[in-house]
Order: C-alpha cells, then sequence, then structure tokens
C-alpha cells in the first residue's frame, strides 16, 4: 500500500487503519458464514448479536449508566435537529439552545419548523469565538430541554464544562467529539452523534435517550421519526445500515483496546498540544480563532496574515502529503481536525510542517 495520508479532514474522517484491515479481512466472509455482513439479513442472530454488542461496548466504554436506550438510526444528526423538537417540544412549552456557531445555528433553524425555540446563551456578539458562560444559566420551567453543541466542528470550540440544568432535560449533540474523552453521561438526557468522525463511517446517527424521556411522546408523527417505535424495536423497526454500524463495532472495540476514554482523551491532548504551541509559539504568525479556554481537541482553527498566504499554505501542506487543512467555506482559514483515529505521528509532522512553513514565510 502507498503511504497512508496525513488525514485532517473534519467528517468524514480518519479511521483507525487497524479497523480497516480487519474490514478488509472479513469484507467478503463474515465469521465463517459464507457471506459477507452485508449479505445477510438485518433479522438473522449474527446481525442480532453485532446490534447488542455494539450497544453493549459503547455502553460501557462510555460508561453510560442504566435507563438509558442506545439506537442506531439513519438521516444523519441533521435529522435529530428535527426528531428531537417533533418528539419533545410539546405546545406551551420552549425549546432553548446554546448558540455556540454553525452547527447550533442549524438545530435551532430546524427546531423552529416546529415550535417555540429560544436562545438561553450566546457567543455570537464574539463570532462564536468561544463557548459562552453556562455555569449560571435561569433556565424557566416551561422549558422542554436545553440543547447544546458539545463540540462545533466549523468554528472550533468545545465545551469544558457542561451547564447544570437540574431536572429540565439536558440535550448534547456530540457529533464530532464523542468518545474523544470521559463525559458524565448521567448529566444528559439525550445525547446524538453522526458516526462519520469518532464512531465510524457515515450513515448511521447514534442516539443516547434516558428511558423517561421515551414516555409520553405524540403518536401522530411519521413513524420512523419517532424514538418511541426505534428504541421498542431495538433500532430494527426497518432495515438498518448493517455495515455502519459493523464498522462503529470494530471503531468501538480499537478504543477499548487501546485504554478507552481515558487514554483517547490524554492521546488527544497530546496530539493537539503539538499544534496549538506551533499556533502560541509563531508571535503571531498564525492566529488562533477560539479562545485558549474554549479550544477543541478535535478541530483546531486558525488563521494567517491573509488569504493570499492561507491559500499557499494549503497547496504547500497538499503536496507536503497533508489532506483537509482548508477551513470551512463559510468561514475560512485553516482547520486541522484531530479525532480519535487521527496519529500523534501525522500532528507531530503538522507541527513541524508550521515551523518550517513559517521560517520560509516570515
Ligand atoms: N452536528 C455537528 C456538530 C456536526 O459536526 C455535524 C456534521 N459535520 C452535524 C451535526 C451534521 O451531521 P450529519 O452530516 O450527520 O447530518
Amino acid at each position: 500500500m502507498s503511504k497512508r495520508a496525513y488525514n485532517f479532514n473534519a467528517g468524514p474522517a480518519a479511521l483507525p487503519l487497524e479497523v480497516l484491515e480487519k474490514a478488509q479481512k472479513e469484507f467478503v466472509e463474515y465469521q465463517g458464514i459464507g457471506m459477507s455482513i452485508m449479505e445477510i439479513s438485518h433479522r438473522s442472530s449474527q446481525y442480532e448479536q453485532l446490534n447488542d454488542e455494539t450497544q453493549s461496548l459503547l455502553k460501557e466504554l462510555f460508561a453510560i449508566p442504566d435507563g438509558y436506550k442506545i439506537m442506531f438510526l439513519q438521516g444523519g444528526a441533521s435529522t435529530q435537529f428535527a426528531m428531537i423538537p417533533m418528539n419533545l417540544l410539546k405546545p406551551g412549552k420552549v425549546a432553548r439552545f446554546v448558540h455556540t456557531g454553525s452547527w447550533a445555528e442549524k438545530a435551532i433553524k430546524e427546531a423552529q419548523l416546529f415550535g417555540e425555540t429560544a436562545v438561553a446563551a450566546s457567543s455570537e456578539a464574539d463570532k462564536f469565538n468561544r463557548i459562552p458562560d453556562v455555569s449560571n444559566l435561569q433556565l424557566d420551567a416551561n422549558t422542554a430541554y436545553l440543547h447544546v453543541t458539545s463540540n462545533e466542528t466549523i468554528e472550533g470550540s468545545q465545551y469544558q464544562q457542561y451547564p447544570d440544568t437540574g431536572s429540565i432535560p439536558l440535550i448534547g449533540d456530540m457529533s464530532s467529539d464523542i468518545l474523544s474523552r470521559p463525559v458524565d453521561v448521567s448529566k444528559f438526557a439525550m445525547i446524538y452523534a453522526g458516526a462519520q468522525k469518532n464512531l465510524g463511517p457515515s450513515g448511521v446517527t447514534v442516539v443516547i435517550m434516558r428511558e423517561d424521556l421515551l414516555n409520553d411522546l405524540p403518536k401522530n408523527i411519521s413513524t420512523m421519526l419517532r424514538y418511541e417505535i426505534q428504541a421498542k424495536n431495538n433500532s430494527l423497526y426497518n432495515t438498518p445500515p448493517v455495515y455502519s454500524v459493523y464498522m462503529v463495532n470494530l471503531v468501538l472495540k480499537w478504543i477499548k483496546e487501546n485504554g478507552g476514554l481515558a487514554a483517547m482523551e490524554k492521546r488527544n491532548r497530546e496530539k493537539t498540544d503539538l499544534i496549538y504551541q506551533a499556533i502560541d509559539n509563531s508571535n503571531g504568525f498564525y492566529r488562533g480563532v477560539v479562545d485558549p479556554g474554549s479550544r477543541s481537541i478535535m478541530n483546531i482553527t486558525f488563521r494567517l496574515q491573509d488569504e493570499e498566504l492561507e491559500k499557499k499554505f494549503v497547496k504547500e501542506s497538499e503536496q507536503a502529503g497533508f489532506v483537509g487543512l482548508k477551513g470551512h467555506r463559510s468561514v475560512g482559514g485553516l482547520r486541522a481536525s484531530t479525532y480519535n483515529a487521527v496519529p500523534y505521528e501525522a500532528c507531530k509532522a503538522l507541527a513541524d510542517f508550521m515551523a518550517d512553513f513559517q521560517k520560509r514565510n516570515s
């Protein structure tokens, strides 16, 4: 095989090489059954076992307490932006959001289609360069739930401390940082994540929902979009994304073999420290977009003096074997996504490249 690229893509993103190789080995024949996992019924004992084992692994790794239901759904995290208010925003109640940037905004816009929404805290006035202070949020009793975006993939900010919402359900979009660090899941009524950053390929969305939320949900919505139906049927109401779930299963095993979430966080911090140091030690040649107190260990965003130099950086980085360093088209600049599967060596190589690029251009 040719050398693996230094893959800093934002999502779909790098997968662990060991996982790809294991999948390759099992691609044509899954566990001696004479065919691949893609060719068997989702009602087969093999898939049922895979479905159950994947849930158990996630429960174990993420330390999900008893009393939560895990679902593997389709439609991406974007469909959750709609399913959440369709199911959980009752008339007379208000869905409240912490507005931290591009993905929070999409969640808000979608919820507005289904009921009343309000912004409980926002960093919009500061161009989303940080997570707003959520240590003392006052939430009215009519709050259906508070929604947070754990990691803003485009802006590059991440919660260091989640708000305490008491009896009000806290819902977290963890699409771009799930399993990057340990989380106190019991603080959340619901967590969801599209798989294609830290969990596997695209095609499956993980939903973790406290069981009491499943009570008394509206029945007059599309069957596929009802959590109650999905939960009751163990995510097998219709044909699930079998191959994506299989890949998530392999990724979870890889995380377990590599020490679980505490080890993931340690490694992610070591990786991102290298790159943040390259920014902070550059005498202003590189400028971090996000306040140090809100910096993400998954998406590092930075800028150069002008767009011409940024273009040059992208071009030369590509020639040097780096992929995906161009910032999102909506904000420009540069972004390195350093998900769990991005190796330390890739981050070291990037930090070295950044120092060298600075030397040659200042
Ligand atoms: N939320 C966040 C934080 C994301 O990063 C993304 C995808 N980049 C989404 C939601 C939307 O996910 P999907 O493409 O799976 O709908």
